[in-house]
């Protein structure tokens, strides 16, 4: 296990809290990690944010080649000490959403997951890229604000059940696997983490006619929570579809006037989209 203290004394290293640097300094949540990952030597895992490489060397000694994509470049000297040993890590300097992920991944034969400890303030962006990329991932375990796990597993009709909650689950099962508490990170976190696992399905996706609408449709759906979705999605600029349509949609799929975003369940989402598609196509 890397001595985070020590490696960040040896490079003088600062943390930047915008970037949201809490480094892991617990063996047995980044064996948990590990564990989740079920990993083998046909795995490709794209680690965003190595950090100093706590959580990237133990990937490395199970997975077949660990793609590692750190956007702080002063990090950079220090990831490449404590990976020196690993032939199978790549290192990238960059912003992990701008980089080319399909040409990251083109190439490789086995299965590629997804296993980061993830820089909080960009975690929605960066599981969105992912998940609407089509990228052939198999899985993702991700440590996250414990907030926004529970939405990822949020059921329709409860408070945490959002947008996230409905592009996750059109992608993939989520699972909340185990909490993490701050002191297992240096500097300590203010919020408590969660990670869990998202196992990719195209069982939803393959149903959806066009995943731009659809995206449209949840995003408009939610923006206003206690707002109907004649209202919410009629007064979307990016929809463009008049509230007469969307109630003679609604009537179609047999739901109410008054029906709201948060009612839907994914299944009545995609319905929904669909036919949102074909009016406006
Ligand atoms: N993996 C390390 C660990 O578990 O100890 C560090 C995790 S830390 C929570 C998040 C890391 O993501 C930081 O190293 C930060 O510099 C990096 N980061 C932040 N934004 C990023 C971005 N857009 N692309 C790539 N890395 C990013």
């Amino acid at each position: 296990m890397i001595n985070t203290n020590e490696i960040l004394n040896k490079y003088d290293l600062r943390l930047t809290k915008t970037l949201g640097q809490n480094f892991l300094t617990d063996a047995n949540i980044i064996r948990k990690i590990i564990d989740a990952g079920e990993l083998s030597e046909e795995d490709l895992i794209i680690e965003v944010g190595p950090g100093i490489g706590a959580l990237t060397v133990s990937l490395a000694e199970k997975a077949g080649k660990v793609i590692a994509i750190e956007i702080d470049k002063k990090l950079i000297p220090a990831l490449k000490e404590t990976t020196a040993l690993f032939k199978n890590i790549d290192l990238i300097h960059a912003d992990a959403l701008k980089v080319d992920m399909a040409q990251l991944i083109r190439g490789w034969h086995g299965r590629v997951k997804v296993i980061s400890n993830l820089p909080y303030y960009v975690t929605t962006p960066i599981v969105m890229m992912f998940l609407e990329g089509d990228y052939p991932i198999e899985r993702m375990v991700l440590m996250v604000q414990k907030e926004v796990a529970q939405r990822m597993v949020a059921r329709p009709k409860t408070k945490d059940y959002s947008a996230l909650s409905v592009g996750v689950q059109a992608a993939g099962i989520p699972q909340i696997m185990f909490n993490v508490s701050p002191n297992c990170f240096i500097p300590k976190p203010e919020v408590d983490s969660t990670v869990v696992r998202i196992i990719l399905t195209d069982e939803y996706r393959k149903k959806i006619s066009d995943y731009e609408i659809f995206h449209e449709c949840v995003k408009a759906a939610f923006s206003q929570r206690r707002k109907t979705l004649i209202n919410s999605m009629g007064s979307s600029l990016s929809l463009n579809i008049d509230k007469q349509t969307i109630k003679d949609i609604l009537k179609e799929l047999n739901l109410k006037e008054q029906t709201r975003g948060e009612e839907l369940s994914v299944d009545q989402f995609i319905s929904l989209s669909n036919l949102v598609t074909e009016r406006i196509n």
